[in-house]
């Protein structure tokens, strides 16, 4: 598929383009750059913030990856969406590096939604009680909704009931704790599950290999 076409069908199905380049050279982002994207997503802090200055400024820059509390301070000046809030504690130190930035940032809340172990992100009933325990207000972040990453299997069945899951833990927090129009993100879909996803409600899709071509590892 080329990439004009993958950018009209996401178009005519009203779901954003996160385009993930992750390990690869500003030139090659360039030209995707010129061909109308303007939102990448990158997986580590430092190589975000590497790439930022060299590149149009009028790019958004997505956080997709882990971020370690101690990396935030790179991107907390530029970066425009940061899918993985995946602790209490990661969500406090984007807070604060925000406001020190006098920003306010946008995060997605990351749920662990894979059977997989190895995944990171919140669980929902803790992640609920977490939340309403909170004795600050944390006005430097802005709840833009939820990210999650499903299996990494061929069964569909199971990779179709992980993003439902998601889209229901979505409704919930939109239901109980988020009741206003800025939550309206759900991320979910990535090269190999983006036409399921799309089926379970995604509004927003991480692609990368499909764009790029394999990963420079
Ligand atoms: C690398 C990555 C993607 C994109 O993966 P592809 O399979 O290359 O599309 C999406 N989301 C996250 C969190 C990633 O790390």
């Amino acid at each position: 598929m080329t990439f004009e076409s993958l950018k009209s069908h996401l178009e005519d199905k009203g779901v954003t383009l996160v385009a993930v380049s992750k390990t690869k050279p500003v030139d090659t982002i360039q030209a995707v750059y010129d061909q109308g994207q303007r939102i990448f997503g990158e997986n580590r802090a430092q190589e975000m913030a590497e790439k930022q200055p060299q590149l149009p400024y009028d790019i958004e820059w997505h956080m997709i990856g882990h971020l370690q509390r101690n990396k935030v301070k790179y991107i907390a000046p530029f970066v425009s969406l940061i899918h993985s809030i995946d602790s209490m504690r990661l969500l406090r130190a984007v807070n604060k590096e925000a406001l020190a930035n006098g920003r306010v940032i946008d995060v997605l809340l990351q749920f662990k939604i894979a059977e997989e172990e190895s995944k990171y992100g919140l669980e929902i009933d803790q992640f609920i009680s977490d939340f309403n325990a909170l004795d600050s207000e944390l006005s430097g972040v802005r709840f833009r909704g939820v990210m999650g990453m499903a299996s990494f299997v061929n069964d569909e069945k199971q990779v179709r009931g992980e993003f439902r899951t998601l889209k229901s833990y979505f409704n919930r927090l939109k239901q109980d704790i988020f009741r206003n129009d800025d939550f309206d993100v759900i991320s979910m879909g990535m090269s190999g599950d983006y036409q399921i996803a799309i089926e379970e409600g995604s509004t927003m899709v991480r692609i990368g290999s499909l764009i790029f071509g394999p990963r420079n590892t």
